[in-house]
């Protein structure tokens, strides 16, 4: 919710050009970016002076996104994103809820003095920001949002272009999985219908999404199918691994695994499943489920991660063997519990 007292406020903060930096999570997905290259494009328009950081790289089947070229990345240009936030009027944290989810960022983002105001859909925002725009029930995305927030909250009922509707589109389909989950809600079937009736080409954003796979990507998840899935018919669990040599083997590029964990919902009678990378310092962990297995508490209290109640991930410090039979173990107890 978005309280009244606090659009008054937003508005007022916006009446005069000011200087307002767009942050996103770590490891930046389409919502995520389509949602921030959407409110920088709306800020530009107003005059204000907008950046858009992130702490890492983005994948490169995103990176044809409008203004996306324009991001900085707290990676390449650490110091300078420091400086930025810690002397900007107001920064928009735009599809995470603490900051231990921007990575290098944390600290300038915990003791900066610039308004924070979050918008975003994941459960229980932490308490650093100053200004709350947080749904969890009932919406697809932040992306989905940012829509609500220019058209309703803001009242800029003929605000978005072309681009814009293309960032949106982005981040909606992107979270959504295609419209398969997260989306049982008409009002996001709404803006998907208006966003395509301004003109953009969703079959051909699809596609620059879904079908620009290089040859190693594509043979890389036939090899987690055939050799990396386990499947725990016991606890109706699947799970994917891979070590840092599988991901060498296949020349592993930024965003290559991305969406792979799906996969592993897709067996008949399977509810929950997991994919484990191993990366230079952790494991990185994402879970997913169906129905009523709820990930978010289930990465909170075993990984200490969290996220949404059927998509979550988490970070493991243990060796992979040994963060599989952590993973292994904590079915006994979490799913005998169901
Ligand atoms: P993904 O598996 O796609 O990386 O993330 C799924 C969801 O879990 C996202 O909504 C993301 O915000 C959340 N998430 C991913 N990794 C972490 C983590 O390490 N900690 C927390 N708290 N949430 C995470
Ligand atoms: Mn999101």
């Amino acid at each position: 919710m978005l309280k009244r007292q606090d659009i008054l406020r937003i508005k007022e903060l916006l009446r005069r050009p000011k200087d307002i930096v767009i942050l996103v999570h770590y490891n930046p997905d389409g919502d995520a970016l389509g949602a921030a290259l959407a409110l920088s494009m709306y800020l530009k328009q107003k005059n204000h002076h907008v950046r858009v950081i992130s702490p890492n790289a983005f994948p490169e089947f995103l990176q044809w996104m409008p203004q996306s070229e324009n991001i900085l990345l707290a990676t390449q240009k650490l110091d300078y994103c420091q400086e930025i936030i810690r002397n900007t009027d107001v920064i928009f944290c735009v599809d995470f809820n603490a900051s231990n989810r921007v990575g290098l960022l944390q600290q300038v983002l915990e003791s900066t003095k610039s308004i924070k105001i979050i918008i975003d859909h994941h459960v229980d925002p932490s308490d650093i920001f100053d200004i709350y725009y947080s749904v969890s029930e009932n919406i697809s995305s932040t992306s989905e949002l940012i829509y609500n927030f220019l058209i309703y909250k803001l009242g800029e009922k003929d605000i978005i272009t072309s681009d814009m509707a293309k960032c949106l589109y982005v981040g909606i389909i992107t979270d959504t999985g295609s419209l398969s989950y997260a989306c049982d809600n008409p009002s996001t079937y709404r803006i998907i219908g208006r966003l395509i009736a301004m003109g953009i080409d969703g079959e051909a954003i699809h596609r620059k999404i879904y079908d620009t796979y290089s040859e190693d990507r594509l043979r890389l998840l036939g090899y987690c199918l055939s050799e990396r899935l386990r499947i725990l018919h016991r606890y109706a669990t699947s799970y994917i691994y891979l070590t840092k040599e599988d991901l060498k083997k296949f020349s592993y590029k930024h965003g290559d695994t991305e969406g792979f964990v799906n996969y592993g919902l897709s067996i008949k009678n399977i509810d929950f499943t997991a994919i484990f990378i191993e990366r230079d310092d952790r494991i990185k962990i994402s879970f997913r489920s169906m129905n009523d297995f709820n990930v978010n508490e289930y990465a909170r209290k075993y990984f200490n991660g969290g996220g949404h109640k059927n998509a979550a991930g988490a970070d493991s410090f243990l060796s992979m063997d040994e963060t599989l039979s952590y993973f292994e173990k904590s079915l006994k107890e979490s799913k005998n519990q169901q």
